[in-house]
């Protein structure tokens, strides 16, 4: 970034930068949410747009990291989290939202009998694997390189940006410290769309507790869905548990989710983001032979049971918010489409004007998300889509859009919702055309 757009910069975001200042004297980061979006401090959000603390106002397609499908501060969601904070934020008991907020899950998605809420989709993957080793008394898990489940130690072997070992044959590594070698060792990583995946799932069939993946991995949102439909045989035939990660998918690529959208059945699925409407959430969901394995009950102790509660697990305001969130879907399911329509167009228009200035710029998505890819090599798996070179150009492109107008989040991807317009897409190609034009 050239120094005069640098004092331009901090200009323009005068007062998040003495936020961060004071920030610093107590926080790591400001940024512990994940999205790194340089130095802006959140004033306000509403439909597609924030404002920040100076008063700048951005098209938003970070929207949270996902889970703003209803956009920013939804006049349902707002009504009905209002009305349970109102009520008591948290006591302890049964409450009503949740059975509602589980029975929408139940009815939206097939193969779905029971639920259990979190408050992330970290907990949630991590409790979807204890339940399958409670289950079938295996130790391993196998998981995609480049698959993304959260932050606890299963989550972090050979997560988004792992290239270890061939692809047909990759190594399990540690995306980070604090892991043990013994999590390490009992992680077998698979490759997403390659055929060998499949001769090294023989090898350990009879280890393997589960396979997780993300259906569509937000990495590399290819849909795959003959490999998927592979792995769902072969994990039936051996017995190891199939764990869809819908934390992103779920309610996104349709109201059922990947289920729903692929048409294939797992025996577990995990869901955060969206379905709390913006609220801390995750759930645990699938047919009562498998999730009865949970117990929520200190006095039932036991191998065979995996104990699963939280002080905030099914909180009445994050509930009331999911409940406000999967009934706006289930009333406008129309939206879906339309969501869809209007990125197409965005993808379209932006890769029109990158070509028109001769950049190499290209996108891969589905639904209402894409993600932006700056090299022209084939995209078949996630280790293809995950080149450097790429996320150096997105961290260049990220800042200048940011400093035009336009927040893109810290992966790559992008987000939209029901309230992002065609006004908010033809602005923002606008401003991406002046962003070339400054970077090139
Ligand atoms: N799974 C997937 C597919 C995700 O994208 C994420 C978050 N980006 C998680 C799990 C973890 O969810 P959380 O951040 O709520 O812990």
């Amino acid at each position: 970034m050239k120094v005069k757009d640098r004092e331009y910069l901090e200009q323009k975001l005068k007062v998040s930068g003495q936020l961060l200042e004071r920030g610093k004297k107590c926080l790591l980061s400001h940024y512990t949410n994940g999205n790194f979006s340089e130095f802006v401090f959140f004033e306000s959000g509403k439909g597609s747009k924030i404002v920040d603390k100076d008063g700048n106002e951005y098209i938003d397609y970070a929207m949270g990291l996902g889970p703003l499908l209803l956009g920013h501060a939804h006049p349902d969601i707002v009504k009905a989290a209002t009305k349970a904070t109102i009520e008591g934020s948290v006591h302890g008991f049964g409450n009503i939202y949740e059975v509602e907020f589980a029975k929408l899950l139940v009815d939206a998605v097939p193969g779905i009998e029971k639920v259990a809420f979190t408050n992330s989709g970290t907990e949630a993957t991590l409790q979807a694997i204890k339940c399958a080793r409670a289950i079938t008394k295996r130790k391993k898990i196998g998981k995609f390189e480049g698959n993304y489940h959260g932050t606890h130690d299963y989550a972090q072997i050979s997560g988004r940006n792992a290239t270890s070992g061939n692809i047909e044959d990759p190594k399990s590594v540690a995306d980070f410290g604090g892991i043990y070698k013994e999590v390490l060792d009992n992680v077998i990583t698979l490759s997403m769309n390659v055929d060998e995946t499949f001769d090294k799932i023989e090898r350990f069939k009879d280890e393997l507790a589960c396979i997780i993946l993300e259906p569509l991995p937000l990495m590399c949102p290819l849909e795959m869905k003959d490999f998927i439909k592979r792995l769902r045989d072969i994990t039936k035939q051996y017995g190891i548990l199939l764990i869809f990660d819908e934390v992103v998918t779920g309610f996104r690529l349709g109201f059922g989710g990947a289920i729903e959208y692929f048409g294939i059945v797992p025996d577990l699925v995990t869901y955060g983001k969206l379905i709390g409407g913006g609220f801390p959430v995750g759930a645990v969901a699938g047919p009562d032979e498998y999730m009865k394995v949970l117990s929520f009950n200190q006095m039932s102790y036991g191998k065979d049971k995996v104990y699963l509660t939280g002080t905030f697990n099914g909180n009445p305001v994050t509930c009331a918010a999911g409940v406000a969130t999967l009934e706006y879907l289930k009333n406008n399911k129309n939206v879906y489409g339309e969501m869809e329509k209007k990125t197409m167009y965005l993808r379209t228009k932006l890769e029109e004007a990158a070509k028109e200035l001769k950049f190499t710029f290209r996108t891969l998505g589905a639904a209402s998300l894409f993600v932006s890819y700056f090299h022209e090599g084939k995209i078949e798996n996630t280790r293809a889509a995950r080149w450097k070179s790429t996320m150096q150009a997105f961290m260049i492109l990220r800042r200048h859009m940011l400093k035009n107008g336009v927040i893109l989040s810290d992966t790559g991807s992008y987000f939209l919702s029901t309230e992002h317009t065609y006004e908010d897409c033809d602005k923002t190609v606008q401003i991406f055309k002046k962003t070339l034009e400054e970077i090139i």
